[in-house]
């Protein structure tokens, strides 16, 4: 009978459902121990996430009770083996592995062969009749206990291996003999005491001890709370610690260690992948200090292992309806498997995986679709090398992450970052990569290293973030420290030179190659298809051209969401003409010089109008502060002091551009704004310049008109009044909507619609009044989260977002995910007030939140009709809507 506990489960006790308090690695060991039976999982026990949160609210102390649930647990486990820990004739060994509800690159890595020690080793040797592998599985608990619980630096480990296999003039670790490995053994644990002023402890409970207290103090390490950080993970979780009877790949050549996919882990196709080693414990196949072999070969060299592990990997995707990710064991031909879990994949092969799920039979298209990470699929989206070009190959290596990315050459984490701030495009290229490298991921367009392979660190987190990922590239000699890359042909490149790299097929070169969007698979296609099935969330496009209309239609867009009006503006010829409207003195004037605007933007309307025959268009009138358009006053005033200067000099010249200046100056001061944002914008230059909008309106109106009548086809057209405080603002301008439509036949309701943002805080308490006024909302969630919050969206992200983020007063900038108990309410109840109104009131949102999956599944459950992205946002969209819907 299993004891009550309540800090310790055995694996017996554990399943996947309790992941939350055993850790993703233990509920998914004890669901394996019960599905695959107990002779193929190494027994163990787990102490719970919560045992860690107690441990750390007590300020590092252990819980009541802790120590005695482990010694009895520990019990259980040295009766169901047969062997004790420290027995001297035949010890019990044991791993020690952490695991947080979501697995963590950044956390503690594993102890193994844990309960060795001086005298322990001899039996073990004795008992297993292999000195070598005793005094292999010693050095490397000595070595892995220094590092990873007591902190003894890698590079002096590394340097005290390098040293030792010089003198025996050996290249790999296997080559080490049981001399070798017993001198390996005394100098680590030299090192050791050098580093931590004790000696290596001889007491297998109190190594238990000690390295339990290491992986609930990693939770707390620097690298796992920048790890947490940048993948949202809350830090109250904690983390499991999973102690495991160890079983042993480094018993000879009929052993091994390894990892597998039960679906190729890049590509997505159904043939199992993956890396493995003869006569290994498993760190070696992730660290890259033996090149891996794959996996088929497996079939040669242990066939009935194979076979096993081919049967086993049908069995858990299977079971959990999800492709797996897994690590096993060999001993002596006897396979065991040590972990699984859902594979992480990037876009193309989630999405390949969706489809084949689905025809296999293995998962319904909902669940399907929900195996799908929507915001991952930007990869499939990122551009490749232009297939057409003719690329000098540099070297090659693993395609570890697809995707091709180029840049200039930096070679720390550090400068990644920096070079991403300003904006700079660049590649991260380091031998190995570790969890400390993990925010220069993030800044950098790809990686490269010349270690590792698919499994590696690099690959693992490449592919996590959907950053393209070269590993592995064996012929280049990476100096991080001379600052340069040494490949072969005496080829140099230096940090700040430029690099591509490709992800998908591994070839790395210095040609300055074209990178080309990328070819959208049948399999992504058949995936959207299902999407818009499914989803009742409709995804339209914020376009202001008729390319990006039409590239918008070809990504799925079901109309144009939000066209701003002042981009068209912004273009060469009409800066001038817009600068002589600004600067017009009084109405007349503004009005000959919005004349010539007018023929302008209606040529720009015609176009998007006809890239959009039959769907909606909703064109919001003009909307940032006039001054925008103008010079700077410091300009001005600057060129004004140099032509006077030289006017001065050359006695009068210049004179007609000096008034020119000095009248431009004049308008710049009145215009100027203390809070431009909060000042004379949106609706208010509609109240306060009618002409304007009259301008818009007459050009939208006559440009509906010439399209329908050239190509007998228009858009359904909608007319957008923003930043709506009071109703009588937009009863007002609606009228002037009305006007001239009626003027030239065309009627509100049929052949448009008049609606308004709503992004102030005022419009969505007022919005059952502002409703009478309106035939659609359009959410304006980026002003709305603006004003709600009073953060000024351009400067808050440079001054104190960090901070914030750091003290955890937010886990995300709200500019990019909702602020759902805030704004978000904000917007339900609005939309709920504006169909109090009308019921069939249209509902839309356009602020950058409607491309943001999590935002887009609570703009799902609160009754919007449709969301507006940026064109490269809408495949994701459909995803994350029919996710929302599924
Ligand atoms: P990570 O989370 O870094 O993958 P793990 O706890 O999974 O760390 O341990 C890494 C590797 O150590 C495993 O893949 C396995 O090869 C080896 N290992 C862990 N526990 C045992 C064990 N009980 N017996 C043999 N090998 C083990
Ligand atoms: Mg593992
Ligand atoms: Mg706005």
């Amino acid at each position: 009978a299993v004891p009550d506990t309540t800090f310790v489960y055995d694996f017996a006790q554990g399943s996947r459902e309790r992941r939350d308090l055993l850790g993703g690695k233990g509920a998914n060991v004890a669901e394996m121990t019960r599905i695959l039976g107990a002779d193929r999982v190494p027994a163990g026990f787990t102490i719970t996430t919560e045992a860690c949160v107690a441990y750390m609210e007590a300020d590092r102390t252990e819980p009541d009770g802790l120590a005695a649930e482990v010694a009895g647990a520990l019990a259980r486990l040295e009766t169901h083996v047969g062997k004790r820990l420290g027995d001297d004739a035949d010890p019990l060994l044991v791993s020690v592995r952490s695991g947080a509800r979501e697995s963590m690159p950044g956390m503690m890595d594993t102890v193994l062969n844990l309960g060795l020690n001086d005298r322990s080793v001899e039996g073990l040797a004795a008992k297993t009749g292999n000195a070598r592998f005793a005094w292999d599985s010693y050095r490397r608990f000595v070595q892995m206990f220094g590092n990873v619980v007591r902190g003894v630096p890698s590079e002096r480990i590394e340097a005290t291996i390098r040293a030792l296999k010089g003198e025996h003039g050996a290249t790999l670790d296997t080559d080490l003999d049981v001399d070798a490995l017993r001198e390996l053994t005394a100098r680590f644990k030299t090192l050791f005491e050098e580093h931590t002023g004790e000696p290596f402890p001889q007491e297998p409970g109190e190594q238990l001890r000690q390295s339990i207290r290491a992986v609930f103090d990693s939770w707390m390490g620097e690298r796992a709370i920048h790890y947490r950080r940048i993948n949202r993970i809350p830090d109250a979780w904690g983390t499991a610690v999973n102690v495991q009877q160890m079983v042993f790949g480094n018993k000879g050549d009929t052993s091994g260690s390894g990892v597998a996919f039960s679906r190729d882990e890049v590509t997505g196709e159904p043939e199992p992948s993956g890396d493995f080693l003869q006569n290994a414990q498993g760190e070696d196949v992730v660290s890259g200090v033996r090149n891996t072999r794959d996996i088929a070969e497996l079939a040669e060299i242990m066939p009935a292992a194979h076979a096993e592990l081919m049967e086993i990997l049908r069995t858990l995707e299977r079971h959990y309806g999800d492709m797996q990710d897994t690590e096993f064991t060999i001993e002596e031909g006897h396979l065991y498997m040590l972990q699984t879990r859902n594979a992480k994949r990037p876009a193309q092969a989630a999405v390949r995986f969706a489809v084949d799920a689905v025809h296999e039979g293995l998962l319904d298209r909902d669940g399907a679709l929900l195996t799908i990470d929507a915001s991952a699929l930007d990869a499939l989206l990122h551009p490749t090398f232009d297939p057409s070009a003719e690329i000098h190959q540099l070297a090659r290596g693993v395609a570890a992450s697809p995707g091709a990315a180029k840049g200039a050459v930096v070679f720390t984490a550090d400068e990644a970052v920096a070079a991403a701030a300003e904006g700079r495009a660049v590649v991260l290229v380091r031998p190995f990569t570790e969890a400390e490298d993990v925010a220069g991921f993030h800044a950098a367009k790809g990686i490269l290293t010349s270690e590792g392979g698919k499994a590696s660190h690099a690959a693992l987190v490449a592919r996590g973030m959907g950053r393209p990922c070269v590993c592995g590239a064996s012929t280049l000699e990476i100096d991080v420290e001379g600052g340069e890359i040494r490949a072969p042909g005496g080829v140099v490149i230096r940090a700040g030179e430029q690099i591509a790299i490709n992800g998908s097929t591994g070839l790395i070169t210095t040609d300055d190659v074209p990178l080309v969007e990328a070819e959208w698979s049948e399999q992504f296609e058949t995936v959207l298809e299902w999407c818009d099935e499914l989803r009742t969330l409709g995804v339209r496009a914020n376009a202001d051209t008729p390319q990006d209309a039409r590239r918008a239609r070809e990504f799925g867009a079901e109309g144009i969401g939000l066209c701003r009006t002042e981009h068209m503006f912004m273009a060469a010829d009409r800066q001038p003409k817009m600068r002589a409207m600004i600067l017009a003195d009084g109405e007349e004037e503004r009005r000959a010089a919005l004349e010539q605007l007018r023929p302008l933007q209606q040529e720009d309307f015609e176009g998007l109008f006809e890239a959009m025959a039959g769907v909606p268009v909703c064109i919001r009138l003009l909307d940032p502060p006039l001054h925008e358009f103008l010079p700077q006053r410091h300009e001005v005033e600057a060129e004004l002091a140099d032509l006077r200067s030289a006017g001065a000099a050359e006695g009068g010249a210049g004179g007609g551009k000096i008034a020119e200046l000095e009248r431009t100056l004049v308008r710049v001061k009145t215009l100027e704004e203390v809070n431009p944002m909060l000042g004379t914008r949106g609706c208010r230059l509609g109240i306060l310049f009618p002409e304007i909008y009259e301008m818009q309106v007459v050009a939208i109106f006559d440009a509906v008109l010439a399209v329908r009548e050239r190509t007998g086809k228009a858009p359904l057209l909608e007319v957008m009044i923003p930043l709506v405080d009071y109703e009588t603002e937009l009863e007002i301008l609606r009228e002037l909507v009305l006007d001239a439509a009626t003027a030239r036949g065309l009627t509100v309701g049929e052949d448009f619609l008049v609606g308004t943002m709503i992004e102030l805080p005022r419009a969505c308490f007022q919005a059952d009044n502002i409703a009478h006024h309106a035939d659609f909302f359009s959410f304006g969630t980026n002003d709305l989260t603006q004003t709600a919050l009073g953060f000024s969206r351009d400067d808050v992200e440079s001054k104190f977002m960090g901070v914030y983020l750091d003290r955890k007063i937010l886990d995300r900038s709200p500019f990019e995910t909702l602020d759902t108990p805030g704004v978000g309410q904000m917007v339900r109840m609005a939309a709920w007030l504006g169909r109090k109104t009308k019921h069939q009131l249209k509902l839309g949102v356009c602020g950058e939140h409607g491309g943001d999956p999590d935002s887009i599944d609570f703009f799902h459950h609160s009754g919007i009709d449709y969301v507006s992205c940026s064109p490269f946002r809408v495949p994701i969209a459909r995803v994350a809507a029919a996710r929302a819907a599924a």
